[in-house]
């Protein structure tokens, strides 16, 4: 059974509202929700894996009716309650107050994959977060968004690595009756089943919910019986290396979420496409509009007039090029019911200055009225590979925007970082107005030995989740191999200067720089008074075997004695992993090759925390980098520039970093450092955070993409369209 009420029979009527709660995310950044859970079984709670739907399947009804007799915890109830429901039923909002009444529009948010905690695995890296972020703070800002994506049943590459240092991926399939999601039901119960159109045989899909504070998000699923074997693994799994079949799932993912929010009754005024997987969706919105009586230029017009796009892709090979074959293969009955011909169509996914073939990204570029890049180098890179779109502008007038990516900050803070020191010295109020630079000038006032002390048991609890892992991996007779339990960090020190490297491994984000000098990495971890350590962890995508090379070369430095244990390579990166991490290590290391990191975000994390970047000058350093909070270098240019970036990582090690965090008085306080770490908070919190881009995105485009749509809803069908088809300014 599917419904609501049907979770979890066996909860005691006093405390049954903690059956919404468990299925709202609102608890993942809430600690008060988190700590409500914790109190009613604090080993169900660690078992779960901080999941509370599969933490309240597994209690047993005894359990539950002695908490719901317990005073102390029915006080916590009430006041988390309260504030939940508050939370939810507010109906005032930024939103609301600054752009229009929520319940009057609807933007459609569209995204191959969503990074809300772990135990939704639904991502593979920085996008997936970016979007996961975004769904949260719009529900914080009262954003009225509706999120599209898919539920990959087995999205959870679970990392292994064998002894010799292979990535040996075990795929768990994701239990769903234990993952904060529902099934979408239609009113008398059944389960939704909505069909796509465009592939033969017809394919059929479900869809789940994930309830994201206010904002609602539907997963597409394809694995229903009736569907032919072929289509039903549709959704198995992130980015299919198969270009066919990922043509298909751009397929389901961008038509198919049309028609699911359509079956859905949720109309919206405004469709965000975020990275161009999704881009089919203009074609559906345009058929719609179709078939309701417009010509398809006005359709195009409008649905243009009310499409956000927003590029990542630095690289031209980043983007999904499908031939003109498989294209007509599959679109050839589809585009007869938008009154829509065959080569307008193509040419409308044509990069003149690209490989031939239908490219996603200029489709979605033309189909959208605006276009975003996610940071000032990116957009600086992005105008300059679209430019051919628009050969009759100078390239300093490409039609594209740009937008800082940034990190949902209460999900990202640490919780005692948030509710004790924060709250105490920037006061109570810095999160509700967390994206106004005067409330972190407050920073100065916390005193060197509070966060000191803070960050010390930041990284001591790191280490000891670290060598907790190890030592279950030594309690296992079948991962208890020496070599595997030795290179994930059993001999972390937590007094040791330790960096953090950790994101997903691709070739561009250079994962073993650091190793390009063997020898002098040698002297600068194993010095007997300044030791260096440096956690590595990170999944290699499935197919992609140069990855998996890297990985196992990071491996074997990790398990290779004469590093004396100072390497660490800790399996399984995911959200939980990636929480503990950019808490507690003292740097976070940054290296990729200039201009592929469109943004990164990852360090926007660490430096929220106080853990200050090291990093390369591309994607947001380039912003972020003030001088004083933390340490940068340019990449250098043409052949060994992978020596030269690595020289320039160990010197800024050896001649800044080391000696700074070594400096220390009689307490052991290193008082520079410290003076780092507060302006790596003061710069990200109120500049990287998703508020300052949420409310960017809806000034620069939102509110005006409303704007069209309200005009175009008032105007008649057939009526004074007139746009060149290639949407051209
Ligand atoms: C933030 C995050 C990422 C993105 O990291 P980048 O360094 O920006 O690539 C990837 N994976 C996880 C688990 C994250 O939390």
């Amino acid at each position: 059974m599917y419904g609501i009420k049907e979770k979890f029979p066996h909860l005691p009527e006093s405390i049954s509202g903690l059956r919404e709660m468990a299925y709202n995310l609102w608890w993942s950044w809430h600690p008060e929700g988190r700590a409500l859970f914790k109190l009613l079984s604090r080993t169900g709670w660690y078992l779960s894996n901080h999941n509370p739907v599969k933490m309240l399947n597994g209690m047993d009804e005894g359990s539950l009716q002695e908490a719901s007799r317990d005073p102390h915890f029915m006080r916590h109830y009430n006041s988390v309650m309260a504030r939940f429901e508050s939370y939810m039923d507010s109906s005032n909002s930024w939103f609301s107050s600054n752009v229009a009444d929520p319940k009057k529009v609807r933007i459609g948010y569209f995204s191959a994959e969503y990074g809300l905690h772990h135990a939704l695995p639904f991502y593979a890296g920085g996008l997936g977060f970016l979007a996961g972020d975004f769904l949260k703070e719009c529900s914080d800002l009262g954003i009225p968004l509706a999120g599209v994506g898919f539920m990959y049943p087995q999205g959870y590459l679970r990392q292994r690595i064998s002894p010799d240092g292979w990535q040996v991926g075990a795929c768990e399939l994701l239990d769903r009756e234990n993952a904060p999601i529902r099934k979408v039901t239609t009113p008398n119960g059944e389960p939704l089943s909505v069909k796509v159109p465009v592939i033969d045989p017809p394919i059929y899909l479900e869809a789940w919910k994930v309830q994201v504070g206010k904002t609602e998000l539907y997963l597409i699923d394809t694995s229903a019986e009736i569907n032919d074997p072929w289509n039903r693994i549709i959704s198995d799994r992130l980015y299919t290396g198969d270009p066919e079949q990922r043509l298909r799932q751009e397929i389901v993912l961008g038509i198919g979420g049309v028609r699911i929010l359509k079956a859905l009754g949720i109309d919206c005024s405004v469709l965000h496409l975020n990275e161009g997987h999704p881009a089919f969706a203009v074609l559906e919105r345009i058929r719609e509009k179709v078939e309701a009586g417009s010509s398809y230029r006005e359709a195009f017009e409008q649905v243009r007039g009310t499409t956000v796009f927003t590029t990542h892709t630095p690289v031209p090979a980043g983007h999904d090029v499908f031939s003109f074959q498989l294209m007509e293969k599959y679109f050839g009955s589809y585009l007869p019911t938008m009154e829509l011909d065959r080569d307008a169509f193509l040419k409308l996914g044509v990069n003149p200055a690209g490989k031939s073939g239908f490219n996603m990204t200029a489709f979605a570029m033309r189909c959208s009225a605006y276009r975003n890049a996610v940071s000032k180098k990116h957009h600086e890179v992005t105008c300059k590979m679209w430019h051919q779109l628009w050969p009759e502008v100078t390239e300093d007038r490409v039609p594209i925007d740009y937008v800082t990516n940034g990190v949902h900050i209460p999900s990202w803070i640490d919780r005692r970082m948030g509710d004790v020191i924060l709250n105490r010295y920037l006061g109570r109020n810095w999160l509700e107005e967390h994206d106004q630079p005067r409330i972190w000038e407050l920073i100065e006032e916390i005193p060197d030995e509070v966060l000191w002390k803070h960050h010390s048991s930041m990284k001591a609890l790191l280490v000891s989740r670290i060598r907790e892992r190890a030592r279950q991996k030594w309690l296992d007779p079948e991962r208890a191999d020496p070599r595997l339990v030795m290179a994930s960090g059993v001999f972390l020190d937590p007094s040791a200067l330790t960096l953090g490297f950790a994101r997903r491994f691709a070739s561009y984000k250079r994962p073993t720089l650091m190793l390009q000098d063997l020898e002098r990495l040698r002297r600068i971890v194993n010095d007997t008074w300044k030791p260096v350590q440096i956690i590595f962890a990170g999944k290699a995508h499935h197919d992609d075997q140069q990855s998996k090379l890297l990985l196992q070369a990071v491996f074997n430095a990790a398990k290779d004695q004469s590093f004396g244990g100072r390497i660490a390579f800790v399996e399984d990166y995911d959200e939980l992993l990636a929480q503990y991490l950019v808490h507690g290590v003292d740097v976070w290391l940054n290296n990729p090759l200039p201009p592929n990191e469109a943004s990164g975000t990852s360090g926007m994390k660490a430096t929220l925390n106080g853990v200050p970047q090291l990093s390369i000058l591309d994607g947001w350093w380039i912003e972020g980098y003030n001088g004083r909070n933390g340490w940068a270098f340019q990449g250098a240019e043409g052949d060994g520039r992978d020596g030269k970036d690595a020289a320039a990582i160990y010197e800024t090690l050896e001649k800044h970093v080391v000696p700074l965090y070594y400096d220390v008085d009689e307490e052991g306080i290193p008082h520079g450092w410290v003076q780092v770490m507060r302006e790596s908070m003061k710069m990200t919190g109120p500049h990287f955070s998703t508020r300052r881009m949420a409310k960017e995105y809806t000034d620069k485009f939102y509110r005006s993409a409303i704007g069209s749509a309200m005009k175009f809803r008032g105007r008649t069908a057939r009526e004074g369209a007139k746009v060149d088809l290639f949407g051209r300014i």
